[in-house]
């Protein structure tokens, strides 16, 4: 089958790679230059299903609304009369009760699962370099009472599948002697030793040339305008350039893909939450983070990436707007600064924000739509980077008239 993935991001090229696979004749189209370099660019890096909490639990709504009035929080709304975001939020507050909180973090756990295992036959498949590390991820805690609340929290992974292993500081020192600078200022932790990091957008770009290598057409520079239909099937896709027409289109637009598939009539429960990250070289490798951590206190993460240290923190209700501040940066700066502060060269760091493709429920939207030969792929919230490579298998399984492997209830709009 001719097939148009329709995005380059980690969704769309995971895409078509399996599509590739499967043998399909498959041509991406992105507005970018290059593939990856717009959210997947400059992401956390974790591949992490130790970290598959969805967001709407029933402590977001007093987070949310705390984040009005104090605006160093982690997690920032600002009102806007937009009727999307307002659509949005009653979802996700809807989705806030105990019962949904579990059922959904468990629905995303099993495909960060499974996920996690098609990145592995792509790795095995391919020998992709992209700064992988397998050494694990530490949640850190800082005093008893969050460290206590935190270990009983990760109680669903754990029935889930997911192993964790509760560490006192001087545990957290013997996996990671780089974090000495910590000491009096984290308590305790917990290491998740099967999740892993890597850059997501070295991955992406090398997958995009294996795929291109496989006899895939990347059309960069081309801006998706619409469709041309035919009753319930789409003909073509509409471009600056020119129409590609194909036998099957897969979506997969990140933030964006709400605009286009309004063209089509169809609604999708996606809204864009901003998130920075700032990249710092390392200058002292013996004090540079080993293993990947995520400060639970101040909700911001540190992934070592060959000899760079990237830091991510804030999640920002302010729609399509991708500027940034060096206030935006003061918290993981502070962070970075306070437990590895002989590892970065700060002064160099280089600054970045992106817009994470979020669905009230965290899961992402899979599979076919009242167009027939529409396949959605996309909505992978903050864990875009971990849930790419098993939706892109969901997804192909879909197509191929296959019964995915995972169980995708709450994933699908049809
Ligand atoms: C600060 C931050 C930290 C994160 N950390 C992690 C992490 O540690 N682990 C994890 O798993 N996930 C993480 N994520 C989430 C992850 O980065 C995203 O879920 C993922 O990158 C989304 O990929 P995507 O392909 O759907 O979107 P994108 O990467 O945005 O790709 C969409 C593509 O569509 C193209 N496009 C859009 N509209 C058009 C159009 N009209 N015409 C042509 N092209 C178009 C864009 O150019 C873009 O290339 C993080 C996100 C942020 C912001």
């Amino acid at each position: 089958m001719r097939i148009a993935v329709l995005g380059a991001g980690v969704a769309g090229v995971t895409a078509a790679y399996q599509l590739l696979r499967d043998g399909h004749q498959v041509t991406v189209i992105d507005r970018e230059p290059i593939a990856a370099n717009e959210t997947s660019y400059g992401n956390a890096g974790m591949i992490a299903p130790g970290h598959s909490y969805t967001w709407a639990s029933p402590k977001a709504p007093g987070i949310l609304m705390r984040s009005l009035f104090q605006r160093d929080q982690a997690l920032r709304l600002t009102l806007r009369a937009d009727p999307k975001m307002w659509a949005w939020c009653v979802r996700f507050l809807w989705n806030c009760t105990a019962d949904r909180a579990k059922t959904n973090t468990l629905r995303k756990l099993k495909l960060c699962q499974y996920s996690q295992a098609i990145l592995h036959e792509t790795i095995a498949d391919t020998s992709i370099e992209y700064d992988r590390s397998t050494r694990g991820i530490f949640y850190l805690y800082r005093d008893e009472a969050s460290f206590d609340a935190g270990v009983a929290h990760m109680k669903i992974l754990e029935d889930g599948g997911q192993k964790f292993d509760v560490l006192d500081f001087a545990n957290i020192l013997q996996l990671d002697p780089a974090l000495g600078a910590a000491r009096g200022k984290i308590y305790g932790g917990l290491h998740g030793p099967t999740d892993e990091t890597g850059d997501c957008h070295k991955f992406t770009t090398t997958l995009a040339e294996v795929c291109r290598s496989e006899g895939a057409e990347f059309r960069y520079g081309t801006k998706i305008a619409g469709f041309r239909t035919e009753g319930d099937q789409i003909r073509a896709v509409e471009t600056d350039k020119n129409s590609v027409s194909a036998d099957l289109f897969v979506l997969s637009l990140g933030s964006y893909s709400p605009f286009t598939a309004r063209k089509l009539g169809i609604n999708l429960p996606i809204y864009p939450v901003k998130g920075y990250s700032v990249t710092i070289p390392i200058k002292n490798m013996d004090a540079a983070p080993r293993v990947a951590g995520i400060d639970e206190n101040f909700l911001v993460a540190y992934t070592p990436m060959g000899n760079r240290i990237r830091m991510t923190a804030t999640a920002e209700f302010t729609g399509y707007d991708t500027s940034h501040t060096p206030a935006d940066f003061r918290t993981a700066m502070n962070v970075a600064e306070s437990l590895f502060p002989d590892a970065g060269d700060y002064a160099r760091a280089t600054y970045w924000a992106g817009l994470r493709p979020m669905t009230p429920e965290g899961t992402p939207i899979l599979g076919q739509c009242r167009y027939r030969n529409l396949y959605l792929n996309t909505g992978h919230g903050h864990m875009g980077w971990t849930m790419a490579h098993g939706a892109a298998r969901v997804v192909a399984d879909m197509i191929a008239g296959r019964k995915p492997a995972i169980d995708v209830t709450g994933m699908t709009m049809v």
